[in-house]
């Protein structure tokens, strides 16, 4: 039995053991694929194609003031004003404010080189001073080598609202820096399609010029930015998104996998860089993965249920058959053999008695020989159905081969069983067991005996098989105690 169930559960802790495997590994198999597909399409067709869009959707909002500045700076109109002295201011101001409505720009200015006057479209005019942190840009744009640069700034006018300003030399028809002009325009549009992109595609877009610093950034404002040659992480790839047009990368930050795909932008000369943190893309793929484990998880429990049902069905099957006679439908010898030792247990410890009555069918051979072996077989049903209608529950009835029963009763003296045997005797004889040979009596001879100290199993069989013995002796169809 225990060698049994052992196995039992071996077999079904084998069978989940590689069941959840194969489930584990084909799902992790799945997953890692997947992943890598993702990696890939990521790093080969999205990241490209929103950077692509980005740029194309932002590049004529970028691009509008450095054209204006540019067709300023070529103006002759500009450069015949300053080379004539700066005469008329007011011509100068309208000028500039005239381009502003054109271009629906904030601000548009020019400074001049030999007054250092800087003309603003609203008419205000002051001189810009070298000594002044401020005004530091004029002196920046007339060392640079460009011919334009672009500079962000929050307009302490409009709600500090990032502005972009390009400002541009302004040369003599002999190539002489005569000044800056340029314009400032609000940069909304763009700050939104960056919004957009950070909030439905959880991509991080920033702008970067060619020393790496950060110019534009949507989780940052610019004037937090920093380098990227100084962020952990990103610092180590830096030098190679600055020296390239065009770049995928990946890179670690913080312990988390970041893609990211880089694109100069010569009008700018900024660098537009698209990132993706990693996880925020495999977040579908792990929720199925996590899914699938659990469905997997799950069928392993059902399966492991059905086995273990299935087991103990054909497990009580077997222990039914091993203990049950056929043609009878009682217990076999096997089953009271068992129902005997337990007994002798018992009484070894409290000293209940119980009897014993074994009962053997008189003359069973004639009744096979003259009435046929299913006529017999039809016997031995009918009495055993009589058997146990006279028994109680507690007691244990067998067959216990042939044509010979037995029957033990717990709590019980010899005389009590001697009562019941005689009982089941009478009844027998008083009842038709064969249907097609309803007046042929059919009669049974008991022995019968108590437990005493010490018994055997062996000891008190042999005591009610002699009584059973001596019960055939005397004449059959009767009842000896012994
Ligand atoms: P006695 O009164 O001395 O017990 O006589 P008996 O004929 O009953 O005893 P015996 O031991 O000589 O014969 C028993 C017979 O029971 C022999 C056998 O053919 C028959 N028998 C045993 N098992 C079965 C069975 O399953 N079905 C049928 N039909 N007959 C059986
Ligand atoms: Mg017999
Ligand atoms: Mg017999």
């Amino acid at each position: 039995m225990e060698g049994w169930l052992t196995s039992r559960y071996r077999l079904i802790t084998v069978v989940v053991v590689l069941l959840l495997a194969g489930f584990t590994t084909t799902s992790l198999i799945s997953y890692s694929i997947s992943r890598d597909a993702i990696r890939e399409s990521i790093i080969r067709n999205e990241l490209p194609l929103s950077s692509h869009t980005i740029f194309s959707e932002i590049q004529a909002d970028l691009l509008k003031p450095v054209f204006v500045s540019s067709l300023m700076a070529q103006d002759t109109f500009v450069r015949d004003w300053v080379l004539a002295g700066e005469q008329t201011p007011n011509d100068m101001q309208r000028y500039l404010d005239e381009i502003r409505k054109r271009y629906s720009a904030f601000s548009s200015y020019f400074i001049s080189e030999k007054t250092l006057n800087y003309y603003h479209y609203s008419g205000i005019s002051r001189q810009v001073n070298p000594a002044l942190p401020a005004d530091q840009w004029f002196w920046d744009a007339k060392k640079m080598d460009e011919a334009y640069v672009v500079n962000l700034d929050h307009n302490k006018e409009q709600d500090a609202q990032l502005t972009v300003y390009i400002n541009h030399r302004v040369m003599d028809y002999d190539n002489n820096f005569i000044g800056v002009t340029g314009v400032g325009l609000g940069l909304n549009s763009v700050q939104q399609l960056v919004k957009k992109y950070q909030d439905n595609f959880r991509r991080t877009i920033y702008f970067v010029d060619q020393s790496g610093q950060v110019q534009l950034h949507s989780k940052r404002t610019a004037n937090s930015a920093t380098s990227i040659l100084e962020q952990p992480g990103i610092s180590h790839i830096a030098h190679q998104i600055l020296s390239q047009n065009y770049g995928t990368f990946s890179y670690q930050r913080e312990g988390e996998k970041m893609l990211l795909t880089s694109r100069y932008l010569p009008e700018l000369k900024w660098y537009l860089l698209v990132e993706l943190r990693e996880a925020d893309a495999m977040e579908e793929i792990r929720k199925s993965l996590l899914m699938n484990l659990i469905i997997g998880a799950l069928v392993v429990a059902v399966i492991a249920m059905v086995i273990t049902s299935t087991l103990s069905a054909f497990h009580r099957r077997m222990e039914h058959m091993a203990t049950t006679d056929k043609l009878s439908g009682l217990g076999n010898r096997q089953y009271f053999d068992m129902v005997l030792a337990q007994a002798l247990n018992h009484y070894s410890r409290n000293l209940q008695p119980f009897s014993l009555i074994v009962l053997d069918i008189d003359h069973f051979k004639q009744v096979n020989d003259q009435l046929g072996h299913s006529a017999g077989d039809q016997v031995i049903q009918t009495l055993s159905q009589l058997l146990g209608d006279c028994i109680r529950r507690s007691d244990s009835l067998c067959r216990w081969g042939g044509e010979e029963f037995v029957i033990l009763v717990p709590d019980c003296s010899r005389e009590d069983a001697y009562n019941l045997a005689e009982k089941i005797r009478q009844k027998t004889a008083a009842t038709s067991l064969m249907t097609e040979h309803p007046e042929r009596v059919i009669t049974l001879s008991a022995g019968v005996t108590v437990v005493q100290q010490n018994d055997t199993a062996s000891q008190l069989f042999s005591r009610a098989d002699n009584a059973l013995y001596r019960a055939k002796g005397n004449g059959r169809n009767r009842v000896d105690a012994g």
